[in-house]
């Protein structure tokens, strides 16, 4: 397999100050591993440009465009209460955009296999409209609407495992079916939205799908929501690029959440999801790296992923085989299922 990482140490001068959870740390502590010549050697590094404004604005509009450029060069601005800027961290949100984009690019048109944007600030919260979240621009937001409307692909689906419901991404695609939103997030949590009410509307019906979880869950809870639900949309849907949401705040460490994932179950999560690409389109999957807090599980989940996407597994066979066939029972699961099934067919 051919898989291109997008890394850039512009992303770390977006720098919302101090204390800030989403601090620059977060991607540095990836990039130490990276540099690291036996592991550099396995993937590609192409360069992404800037987002210009035409490429922005396929999902924000114009007024939130100018706001966030509005705060380049200005040491400190303050977006909503957690969503704070430094002076490059718009030239760092464009960059992040651009790397989605080529990301998205290089991966349709086969150029690579597969790809991994290890970028910053993160995307989902971000509202066509308005910054949130810690979220400047909608990273995969944008490269959703880039592949449907400048690359002419019908279907796309997102997956968002970021333990956060990704309320800007979901409001993208309310009213379409040509991007599926798939989401599994703690509910009721940050930022409210993610309900199994929430299905789309108009044409979109259907192709929001909403998993919300109680606090608490572990690899196996989410083993058995990607084999027998995610799975068997992937294969009705039947989309033609995946895209993935990939946050690390459902670490068992996370300051932030309160799901309990280990490497192995973000591994397995990550092997799931090339498995269900390689299946319905010719393994086209980008990975973007949203949330995640506690460094060591975050740089564990990023690179037990990239060791994935490889084509290889950190696995054991047994743990392989427990998660793959996983029958454990809870009534998130059953709740989010019936949901579904009202659009979606299950075994
Ligand atoms: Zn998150």
């Amino acid at each position: 397999m051919s898989t291109a990482i997008f890394r850039d140490d512009l992303y770390l001068l977006h720098d919302p100050g101090f204390d800030h959870v989403e601090r620059p740390e977060r991607l540095q502590v990836v990039y130490t591993q990276l540099d690291n010549p036996d592991i550099a050697r396995q993937f590609l590094f192409p360069k992404a440009q800037p987002a210009p404004f035409e490429i922005l604005h396929l999902n924000h509009s114009k007024a939130h465009i100018e706001c966030v450029a509005q705060t380049a060069g200005r040491t400190f601005d303050a977006l909503d209460a957690d969503t704070v800027t430094s002076a490059k961290s718009y030239d760092a949100a464009c960059l992040a955009v651009g790397a989605v984009v080529e990301g998205t690019r290089l991966v349709v048109t086969g150029e690579v296999d597969n790809c991994f944007a290890l970028v910053r600030p993160p995307g989902h919260h971000a509202e066509p409209d308005g910054a949130m979240g810690f979220c400047l621009f909608n990273n995969v937001a944008i490269a959703a609407h880039y592949a449907v409307e400048r690359l002419g692909l019908k279907r796309v689906m997102i997956i968002d495992w970021d333990l956060h419901h990704g309320n800007g991404t979901q409001r993208s695609f309310v009213d379409t079916d040509q991007v599926l939103y798939f989401s599994t997030h703690q509910y009721p949590y940050y930022p409210g939205t993610g309900g199994l009410e929430e299905r789309g509307q108009g044409r979109g019906e259907g192709y929001t799908v909403n998993v919300p979880l109680p606090a608490g869950l572990g690899d196996e809870h989410y083993a058995r929501i990607f084999n027998d639900i995610l799975a068997p949309i992937v294969r009705q849907y039947r989309p033609e690029l995946i895209l993935v949401s990939a946050g690390y705040d459902t670490a068992h460490n996370d300051p932030l959440g309160g799901m309990h994932i280990t490497a192995d179950g973000f591994a397995y999560m990550t092997r799931k999801v090339v498995e269900l690409a390689g299946e319905v389109c010719d393994g086209r999957l980008l990975l973007t790296l949203e949330g995640g807090y506690n460094l060591e599980s975050l740089v564990n989940g990023v690179l037990v992923g990239l060791v994935e996407l490889l084509g290889n597994t950190s696995l054991s066979p047994e743990t392989l085989a427990k998660l793959s066939s996983t029958q454990i029972p809870f009534v998130a699961f059953d709740a989010a299922l019936a949901g579904a099934a009202r659009k979606w067919r299950f075994p």
